[in-house]
This record gives C-alpha cells, structure tokens and sequence, in this order.
C-alpha cells in the first residue's frame, strides 16, 4: 500500500448519502410514508447551531421529514422531557437527536435516558451503548460509526489488526474500541492517563485520535505504514485574526509515514452527518418491518 495517502471522507460521506436518499426513495414507495428525524436544540450555542441547521438540511435532502424544535437556554428539564415523551410518541419520528452540550441545569444522561432506545439514532442510550458492548444489533454513535466505515473502505477485513483509540469518551473513544473489537482487532484504549502515549501509539496498524488537543500525536510516534483517523476538531490562531480547524494529529509530519490518514476538515467531520441520516433510515426500516437497503 502507498504512503502519504490521504482518504477522502467528503467523497465518501457524498457517495453514502447518495445511498441513503436512495433507500429513503425506496422506503417511501413501500411504506407510503418519509422517515422522520427530530432534532432538538436547547440554547443558542453558535457551533450547536451551525450543526443543527446542516443536519435539518441533509435530512430534507435525503428526501426525510426533518422536525427542528429550538427551546430558550433557559428550558427547564421537565419541559424538555415532556419534549422527549412527546417525540417518543409521535408516530411521524423515526429518529430523535437532542444536540449536546446542554445548558447547565439540564442533567445531559436524564435526557439520554428518556429517549426511546429504538429512535436513538446518536446510539447515546445505555441500552445501545450496552447492546453494542453485548454484540448485538444496536444503534451506534455516528462518528464512531463513520470512522469504522473508512477503515473498512481503505483496509477491507480488519481481523488481527492492531488498533488504538485515544480517547474514552461515550460519544467517539468508548464505542469506537467496542466497533474494532467486533472487527477482531487487537484494541488498546489510551486515555488522559496512559503513561507512554507514543509508545502505545508506535505498536497501532490502525490510530483513532479523539482527544480534542490540536496536533497532539507526532508523525514519528507513527509505525510505518498505519492507518490514521483523525476525529479532533480544534480550531486554532492562523494569524492576521484568523482561526483555522486542526485535528489531534500532526498532519504534516504524519502524512509521510501513515499508510492513510484522513484530514481536518473533510475527514471525519462530514461522515456524521451522512451516518445519521443512515441511522435515521436504518430506524424507519426496522420500526415499519422492513429489509435494510443493501450497502448501507
Ligand atoms: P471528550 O473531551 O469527551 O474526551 C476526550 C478524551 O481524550 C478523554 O477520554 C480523555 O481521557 C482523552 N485525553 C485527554 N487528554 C489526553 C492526553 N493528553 N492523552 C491521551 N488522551 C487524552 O471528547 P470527545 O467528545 O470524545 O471528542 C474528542 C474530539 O473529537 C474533540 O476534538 C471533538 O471536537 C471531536 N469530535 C469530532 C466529531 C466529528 O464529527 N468529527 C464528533 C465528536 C467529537
């Protein structure tokens, strides 16, 4: 395999979501119905917004129901999770997605908790995260997803491949250990506390930063040849009052010894989107009876 190679996650998300508007195409002709995705949007966080908006207008492009509900910052949690039961209930809703953070006097797992787990299509809800760790058919967290699905694209059968994910968090570190291990991967999970991170980096096939500290891993920490993704954002001073996005990986000095590696922006970043609009479908198929699109 050449080195240096750069994977396109843009290309990648476009041709999954051409898939999935496909699905949603035919979905519709046999249930007589879209499938709907609620997001729900507490606050004015201006990334959150930013977010919320590009994942209404995907919806509405892969041929979707999409329903926005913004609440004041100022919500109380009881009215938000009577929102929740309401959306629970609504027959029209395949798909609940509640933007995080939350304001401070919101309790983020209470909120978890009360979607129901067959509409978590974010895969937050202990019952997915603990059907995933069981081995069974769950939701899955999207980013996670999206980043097993570009190894799967650029490697093909991961079994007995090395793997180390940085990062332990619910939403990316702790799912994405839990989707390589199904793989049959060999995983390591670093963390904030791991003694020699370049150490532990230096034995991967495959490396999966989701730490949130711009360029933290070195390109020499690399072992030739390894496959890179890179989850961080970071936005950081480019000078002359501009900011610009960085991942948690060196891309410079990790682009010559990665086998692959994807970049920031256009890695990552765009897969989550394109995988929640597919959990979206994968929900409305399951909750109507019907055979998931082949390829999704
Ligand atoms: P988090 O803050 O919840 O978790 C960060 C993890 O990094 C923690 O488990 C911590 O133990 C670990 N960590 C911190 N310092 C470390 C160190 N010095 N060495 C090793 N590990 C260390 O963050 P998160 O929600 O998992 O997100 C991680 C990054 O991924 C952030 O930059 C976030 O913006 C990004 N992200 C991107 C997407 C996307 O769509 N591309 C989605 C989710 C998160």
């Amino acid at each position: 395999m050449s080195q240096g190679a750069i994977i396109d996650g843009a290309a990648f998300a476009a041709g999954l979501r051409g898939r999935v508007a496909e699905g949603v195409t035919a979905f519709r002709d046999r249930a007589g119905r879209a499938p709907g995705l609620a997001v729900v949007l507490v606050g004015e966080d201006p990334a959150s917004q930013v977010y919320v908006r590009s994942k209404g207008k995907a919806t509405v492009e892969a041929g979707m129901l999409s329903f926005e509900h913004k609440l004041p910052a100022d919500t109380s949690q009881d009215d938000l999770l009577a929102l929740v039961r309401q959306l629970n209930a609504d027959a029209t809703v395949d798909g609940i997605l509640v933007q995080l953070p939350l304001p401070k006097q919101i309790d983020e797992q209470a909120v978890i908790e009360a979607i129901d787990p067959a509409k978590d299509v974010d895969g937050f809800h202990p019952v997915n995260a603990g059907r995933l760790a069981s081995g069974l058919d769950s939701f899955v967290p999207c980013t996670p997803l999206g980043c097993l699905m570009l190894l799967k694209d650029r490697l093909g059968d991961l079994s007995g491949l090395d793997a180390v994910v940085i990062g332990r968090s619910n939403i990316v570190g702790k799912p994405m250990a839990q989707l390589l291990l199904r793989e049959s991967c060999t995983v390591t999970i670093a963390h904030s506390r791991t003694r020699d991170l370049a150490d532990v980096v230096r034995r991967a096939d495959i490396v999966v930063a989701a730490v949130g500290r711009p360029r933290m891993v070195k390109g020499d920490w690399l072992k030739p040849g390894a496959t890179v993704i890179d989850v961080g954002i970071n936005r950081v001073d480019a000078g002359e009052g501009k900011t610009r996005l960085v991942g948690d990986v060196d891309f410079e000095s990790a682009l010559p010894l990665a086998g692959a590696i994807t970049p920031v922006p256009k890695g990552v970043g765009p897969m989550t989107i394109a995988v929640l609009l597919r959990n979206t479908l994968v929900g409305a198929c399951r909750r109507d009876g019907l055979d998931v699109p082949a390829g999704l």
